[in-house]
């Protein structure tokens, strides 16, 4: 046997990953010449599209310049411009940006972050973290007790804290005869009611994701939800973390979807995925000025890692935050995801398999299900949008297919293209998103 890269993580018996060999705007190609369309920008993450001449000339003259000083001996430009930008386009007052590689890394360092400032303020006892279920917030193994999705965590279990879950708002499941209304009360009661059950000196932070990821589906709460949650974590002081890892950098047609509901302002906000558009490993945690202080007076962040702040992630970052901004690309989000949402709702009324369209601009997903008014899932032998995602692949369309633990809480499609998609390119997602959804349908009733 000869070593493979990531050889392991595919279960024995499935099929090996295609090689992929260029990629140019909305597509990539793989080795043997074949050209697919990126539907859901590589992991929700491409928000510019491959290759942007204008990000590849920001790194490149980075690469020039400098390519690595450790960030805790060393400024850099780069790391100055992005914190600059960042700063104004979060507009939310937030004293600090602090970079690392990646979501799980900014997660970690949001919640050692957090903890510090605790410890700082003289509330040592305060240490757990709030989550709702689903939810994916990274890999590491702090991350998987908060993390509300027990695939995968089941091998791990005895090696991390399970954190205090609640309900994520999901409207589409909700129980029959909730309203709305009813699914918001639910889930801010079970909040407030876990905070009392635990012992409000023990919560540290709320962690959510504001818009869903493929965890829920781009799940979109009521507008009431989060004024209410931010009451609540008030009321007993419990900071609010807001993870746009995959929401984040424009993508739901706002810088921040926090931004959707400007009235709640999150403590701590962590970025990464289209932050960077993928073009360098970068992850970041935007904090509050006031907790920034007390941290720095109670002897500094204790934290860091070699490839912190790193120049040309940084440059990568800002550029792709330039270009999100001089293309008016959030704009773009906007009106480019109504037109898509409005292009899949038509399939939808010619399907039987679409339950749910949702998400803000170009962050949306595709609920699947075996039946539109029982809303009943596909078994799970049938790996049905698993299924779906593998004909478009044959149509010429990648799209990321999430079905949660059990089928519980369903599965989707997540079309999420980059936000330099042209209306062409839509139609060219649209047709071979339809021609995936009829086959699989021929499919399941030869
Ligand atoms: N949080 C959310 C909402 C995510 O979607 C992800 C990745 O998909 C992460 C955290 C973890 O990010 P990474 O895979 O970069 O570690």
């Amino acid at each position: 046997m000869t070593l493979r890269y990531q050889h392991f993580i595919t279960p024995e018996g499935t099929k090996e990953f295609p090689k992929v060999v260029r990629g140019e705007g909305v597509y990539i190609w793989d080795s043997t010449g074949r050209r697919l369309l990126d539907g859901s920008s590589g992991a929700i993450s491409v928000n510019v599209g491959h290759a942007h001449p204008r990000v590849l000339e920001a790194m490149r003259d980075q690469m020039d310049r400098i390519i690595y000083a450790h960030s805790m001996r060393w400024d850099n430009d780069p790391n100055e411009r992005l914190a600059a930008r960042l700063e104004r386009l979060s507009n939310w007052n937030y004293g600090a940006a602090f970079f690392v590689s990646g979501g799980s890394e900014a997660n970690e360092a949001a919640i050692k972050f957090a903890r510090q400032v605790a410890v700082a303020r003289g509330q040592a006892s305060r240490f757990k973290i709030i989550s709702r279920i689903p939810s994916y917030h990274g890999a590491t193994t702090a991350l998987l007790g908060i993390t509300g999705d027990p695939d995968y965590a089941a091998a791990y279990r005895p090696m991390f804290v399970e954190m205090p879950k609640i309900d994520a708002p999901l409207m589409y499941r909700r129980p029959a005869g909730e309203s709305e209304q009813d699914v918001v009360d639910r889930c801010v009661r079970q909040l407030e009611e876990t905070i009392l059950r635990e012992g409000p000196e023990t919560i540290l932070a709320f962690m959510i994701e504001p818009i869903g990821g493929v965890s829920t589906g781009a799940l979109v709460s009521p507008d009431s939800y989060s004024t209410r949650i931010r009451e609540i974590c008030d009321r007993y002081g419990v900071m609010l973390i807001y993870d746009e890892i995959m929401s984040g950098a424009g993508r739901t047609g706002k810088f921040l979807a926090g931004h959707h509901w400007l009235d709640c302002r999150p403590d701590i906000v962590t970025l990464a995925k289209g932050v960077s558009g993928s073009y360098a490993p970068l992850g970041v945690v935007l904090a509050s000025a006031d907790m920034v202080q007390d941290v720095r007076r109670s002897g500094g962040f204790k934290h860091g890692h070699t490839y912190s702040a790193n120049p040309v992630s940084c440059a990568a970052s800002d550029m792709v935050l330039q270009v999100v901004e001089e293309d008016g690309l959030m704009e773009r989000a906007r009106t480019l995801g109504a037109l898509i949402r409005s292009r899949l709702e038509e399939i939808k009324g010619k399907t039987g398999i679409i339950g749910d369209i949702r998400g803000l601009g170009l962050h949306m997903a595709v609920e699947i299900v075996a039946d539109q008014v029982s809303k009943e899932p596909f078994p799970a032998e049938m790996r049905a949008s698993e299924r779906i995602g593998m004909i478009c692949r044959d149509h010429g369309l990648l799209l990321f297919s999430r079905r949660t633990a059990g089928g519980s809480f369903g599965e989707w499609l997540m079309v999420c293209p980059p936000l330099t998609i042209s209306e062409a390119e839509i139609e060219e997602l649209i047709e071979s998103f339809t021609a995936g959804i009829r086959a699989f349908e021929k499919e399941i009733s030869a």
